[in-house]
């Protein structure tokens, strides 16, 4: 496990409960509009010892009811579902963010009771997933896989799409609309330039935009909703 950050709480990052969060260093995409890109570029930065991670968690018991694994990428890590089962032996419920492009990881910890609920980047139409995270081949069924995957299973999940004006028309919203139709939850965030860029050309949109993608995407979605506007 490579841990590049850690947040001691936050109310934020697992809806409905109070959480610390770990950042693990790396990932296999180089979206553009990145927000910690830092993270996915500099590997030989501070590292963090998982020994800090569970002495928090251990004297935080009873008082932190999750934890939210972020990245990067966190199942790039090796020894992701050992880190998962430690946690969980303390009793902790479990958000895992990642990017959808590893499926089968991913269905592995959820039938192993590993993780609780999954936020996934929805992160283009599947036309201009591969421009959108900055690769230049992507095999966008991958994506499709995590989505069937989380759409027939029981474990709670969401979507997010991070809308750009570089990278994202009303199109590509109402084709994410129809790929994802009759999800619990999508969220649509604006990008926000966090100052730690890939590309830092990136710009967002305008609220007026922002809600009228969600009209669009509520044909499909009618419980989406934007977020951090
Ligand atoms: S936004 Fe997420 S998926 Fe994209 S490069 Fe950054 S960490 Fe990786």
């Amino acid at each position: 496990m490579l841990i590049k950050g850690f947040q001691k709480l936050t109310l934020l990052d697992y809806p409905g409960k109070t959480a610390c969060t770990v950042f693990t260093g790396g990932c296999n995409f180089r979206c553009p509009f990145c927000h910690n890109a830092g993270l996915v570029t500099k590997l030989d930065s501070e590292i963090i010892e998982k020994s800090e991670i569970f002495d928090h968690l251990k004297k935080r018991q009873g008082i932190l009811d999750g934890i939210v694994i972020s990245g990067g990428e966190p199942l790039l890590q090796n020894g992701i579902d050992e880190f998962l089962s430690k946690i969980k032996e303390l009793g902790y419920e479990i958000k895992l963010d990642t990017n959808g492009s590893f499926p089968e990881k991913l269905k592995n910890i959820i039938d192993a009771g590993l993780c609780d609920y999954v936020a996934v980047d929805i992160k283009n139409s599947k036309e201009k997933y591969c421009e959108t995270v900055g690769l230049e081949n992507f095999d966008v069924s991958l994506i499709e896989k995590t989505v069937d995957i989380l759409m027939n299973g029981n474990v709670d999940f969401e979507f997010r799409t991070t809308v750009t004006k570089n990278f994202h028309t009303i199109e590509d919203i109402e084709h994410i609309g129809e790929w994802i139709k009759g999800v619990k939850r999508y969220y649509l965030q604006n990008f926000v330039d966090s100052g730690n860029l890939i590309d830092d050309s990136v710009e967002g949109v305008s609220k007026e935009l922002m809600c009228e993608m969600l009209g669009v995407v509520k044909k499909y979605v009618p419980t989406a909703e934007l977020r951090g506007l």
